[in-house]
């Protein structure tokens, strides 16, 4: 059963110019379901396809299960790909798509036939055996495209957007099937999408890249709770960023000193006092009541914008230091606010986190790229 291993791997086109994956090392377990996630263009791609053989790396190490797997080619690495676009033989019908590599590594007819039907039923496709491609939904034709993936006996399982091109709904429902198939059959998986709600929805472990380098790995838990960046903040979950500057640490936490001499209070005391820093809280945390109360942490402003977004209700409140926060409130919990209601939002110390100000700039920072 396959650990798959990166060690400081390197990869640039045209000549050094792009760098699409900046020394990259991390380790996936045996048997887990992991995802790479970050803004188009960041590497997740090539990443994948050095893994799975396609692509050679610049520098660095790969190893599948301990062995290094740099010199052996694709085919011989046991791994299945599966693709966004569903990359089946369009003149084959589903069972010979299937069976495809069973036949290429000359299984018996018996073993051939057994596996073909096991991982058709696996997909419930088994009645579809003489479709075409073109007669089948893009989501039954990507549950073709992991059976046939899967026949050849994978157990490292490379996913390359696999849910792309799908309908919402499919997209869904999909999601969870991959994970139980992975799960079921004991595979490793590696999972990339640009969705952050996919890959926290299925993956156990989550790599958060950016330009071609890795900035955390944790669980969706880990990653949405500690983000130990501002763009993983960013990217996973929404996050409200504020500016400012810490004025006192104390035993209880910093004092924070925002725009318009707003002062507010966090437990983090890990910076020091006269730091610049971002302050991050999410649109969920903070309460909001009408009029002007005091509390801890209380903010005035008004509502400038309102949205109804079925589940939830998204706010946009002006503060009255100009600073901008979004507030999203459940729909069927509590009161609705109108837009220019004016009210009071606080939120717990213990629910924000602090960053030190990015080098280059926060709106730098916060660019999908
Ligand atoms: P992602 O999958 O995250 O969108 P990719 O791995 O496809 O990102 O690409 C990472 C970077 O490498 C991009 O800047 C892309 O343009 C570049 N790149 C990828 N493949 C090639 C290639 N074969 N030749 C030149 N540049 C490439
Ligand atoms: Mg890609």
């Amino acid at each position: 059963m396959p650990e798959v291993q990166l060690v400081n791997v390197t990869k640039t086109f045209e000549k050094g110019k792009i760098v699409a994956v900046d020394n990259v090392s991390f380790r996936v377990q045996d048997k887990e379901y992991f995802s790479l996630i970050g803004p188009s263009g960041c590497g997740k791609t090539t990443l994948l396809r050095i893994v799975a053989g396609l692509v050679q790396p610049d520098e660095g190490e790969i190893r599948i299960e301990n062995k290094l797997v740099n010199p052996i080619p694709p085919e011989d690495r046991s791994i299945g790909f599966v693709f966004q676009t569903y990359a089946l033989f369009p003149h084959m019908n589903v069972w010979d798509n299937v069976t495809y590599g069973p036949r290429v590594k000359a299984w018996g007819n018996k073993e051939r036939t057994r596996i073909g039907r096991e991982m058709l039923e696996m997909v419930r496709l088994y009645e579809r055996l003489d479709a075409l491609p073109s007669e089948l939904s893009g989501g039954m034709m990507q549950r073709v495209a992991l059976a046939r993936a899967l026949a050849a006996g994978a157990k490292l399982l490379l996913l390359d957007e696999p849910l792309g091109a799908l309908d919402a709904k499919i997209r869904f429902e999909l999601r969870y099937e991959l994970r139980k198939f992975v799960k079921d059959l004991g595979l490793t998986a590696i999972h990339v999408t640009h969705d952050q709600g996919e890959a926290m929805a299925i993956s156990d472990r989550i790599a958060v890249m950016r330009k071609g380098k890795i900035l955390q790995i944790g669980t969706p838990q880990e990653l949405y709770m500690k983000p130990q960046h501002i763009f993983v903040a960013h990217f996973i979950g929404e996050s409200n960023f504020l500016e400012g500057y810490i004025t006192e640490v104390n035993k209880k936490g910093s004092v924070v000193k925002l725009r318009g001499r707003l002062t507010v209070h966090v437990s983090d005391k890990t910076k020091n006092k006269g730091e610049r820093v971002v302050l991050m809280v999410r649109p969920e945390t903070f309460k909001m009541e009408e009029g002007r109360k005091k509390r801890v942490n209380s903010m005035f402003g008004h509502i400038e914008k309102f949205r109804f977004e079925g589940t939830n209700i998204r706010y946009d409140v002006l503060l009255e230091n100009e600073d901008r926060i979004a507030i999203v409130r459940p729909t069927l919990m509590g009161e609705w606010f109108n837009v220019g209601d004016r009210v009071t939002v606080s939120f717990s110390p213990n629910k924000s986190y602090i960053f030190t100000y990015p080098r280059k700039g926060l709106r730098e920072e916060l660019t999908l790229e």
